[in-house]
Parts: structure tokens; C-alpha cells; sequence
């Protein structure tokens, strides 16, 4: 029964995880309306191989959103519950930083 409880626990704690939706689309259409243009791949600490391979490269934001499926951003091009950020930057304008939830509050 105990391995069992277990079981259900951990089909709920994944549950949980799955549920994490990307929304930081609508941060990133926000700043391309300010005039930012580029976004930089920012890996998290200790990235999986799929995230390590896109650490520091650079894409235009235009496309980076025109290329976007489900709303997500950096899921869309890594994985589901994906912690890197992008670092967008535009002429003029101080670099900031966006994650899974959208712009990060420095
Ligand atoms: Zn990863
Ligand atoms: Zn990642």
C-alpha cells in the first residue's frame, strides 16, 4: 500500500510539473514593440545537452516570435519546463533578461 501512495505521489508531482506553461510570448512581443531586436540563448545552471547546445546563440526577436508554436518561446525550442532565459537587447535600450514566466525583475 505504502508503494503504492508512492506511486500516486509521484504521478501527481508530475502532474504538477507538466502544467508549467510558458507566457513569456507576450513579454517578448512586448519588447519588440520597444524597439528591442535580438534575443541571446541564456542556458540555466547545470543544462540538460539539448540547452547546452544553444547556449549564446543569437537570434532576431521578429523571428524568434514568427517561429514561436504553443505561445512558447524557449519550450518550443527545448523542452517543456525549460529554466534558460533569453537576453534581448536592442539599440539603445538596457539588455533584459526573460524566462519561462516573462521578463525577470531585476
Ligand atoms: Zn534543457
Ligand atoms: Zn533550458
Amino acid at each position: 500500500m505504502a508503494k503504492f501512495l508512492d506511486l500516486i505521489r509521484s504521478m501527481l508531482g508530475m502532474a504538477k510539473e507538466a502544467v508549467n506553461t510558458e507566457v513569456s510570448l507576450f513579454d517578448l512581443q512586448m519588447l519588440l514593440d520597444q524597439g528591442y531586436t535580438t534575443t541571446r540563448w541564456i542556458a540555466s545552471f547545470d543544462p540538460c545537452e539539448i540547452c547546452q547546445a544553444m547556449a549564446g546563440q543569437e537570434w532576431n526577436l521578429r523571428e524568434v516570435i514568427d517561429s514561436t508554436q504553443y505561445f512558447a518561446p524557449l519550450f518550443c525550442r527545448s523542452h517543456p519546463n525549460c529554466r534558460c532565459e533569453f537576453e534581448v537587447t536592442g539599440p539603445g535600450l538596457p539588455p533584459v533578461r526573460v524566462n519561462w514566466q516573462g521578463i525577470i525583475q531585476q
